[in-house]
């Protein structure tokens, strides 16, 4: 596919109209994952939907869109790292890089870029109300004690911060552990790096857990569904 689907003309990250799309799950993980053809299709645009230009894939495209639309910028994601007031003042963290993102991000002033899991997201380095926004993509389902996760970001995040992230989602069924299954890994097909593994499998009740963990605030944006949705939680 060289023509983006009719609800993406161009490229919320950099603003190119040009994309590649390229298939990316493989047999083995369709198979522990147990998805249907349709499934299939949509997380291959999830993952292998990407702008030609910044690369970035159509779940980081959707969780910058959810950064802007969040500050009521209309522009693009490249636009707001550079000029926006209100995000160039704040405390960024990035939890392993979200697609293409860190290049834009590093534009700002006061962004750190973390690794999981020498970072332990469930034990954060950080104090209390200490940090403004968090984004992280695809790494939640990698944490064993996802919710401890999502408790924790709330620790250190001011009031009023926001958590910004995506997990893989299969719309048509409920979420499930991994625990108790032969292990499943993301990543790079035959190359089965610890922190690839997958603890959980998220479904359409993946909103339980942000609201579980105690966040009141939660909005979600799609790009495209059901292939993309990217979740926004804040502190109050
Ligand atoms: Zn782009």
């Amino acid at each position: 596919m060289d023509k983006p689907p009719p609800s993406l003309k161009v490229c919320p990250v950099c603003g190119g109209d040009r994309f590649i799309n390229e298939s990316v799950l493989w047999p083995e993980l369709v198979e522990q994952w147990e998805l249907s053809p349709d499934e299939v299709a949509y997380i291959d645009l999830q993952q292998g939907f990407c702008c030609s230009s910044c690369k970035n894939n159509l779940r980081a495209m959707t969780l910058a869109a959810a950064v802007t639309s969040a500050f009521g910028f209309s522009g693009t994601f490249e636009d707001f790292c550079r000029s926006h007031p209100g995000i160039r003042q704040l405390t960024v963290i990035e939890i392993n890089p979200a697609g293409n993102l860190s290049p834009f991000l590093r534009l700002l002033p006061k962004y750190e870029l973390h690794s999981f899991p020498q970072l332990d997201m469930r034990r954060m380095h950080f104090a209390d109300a200490s940090i403004d926004l968090i984004v992280h993509s695809d790494t939640l389902e990698h944490v064993a004690g996802s919710m401890v996760a999502l408790e924790e970001s709330r620790r250190v995040l001011k009031p009023g911060g926001h958590l910004f992230y995506t997990v893989p989602i299969v719309v048509g069924r409920l979420t499930r552990t991994r625990r108790g299954l032969p292990p499943s890994y993301h990543g790079t097909p035959g190359v089965n790096r610890e922190d690839c593994i997958v603890q959980t499998e998220y479904g359409a009740d993946f909103w339980r857990e942000i609201l579980e963990a105690g966040f009141h605030w939660v909005t979600l944006t799609s790009l495209i569904f059901p292939a993309s949705v990217a979740i926004h939680a804040i502190k109050t």
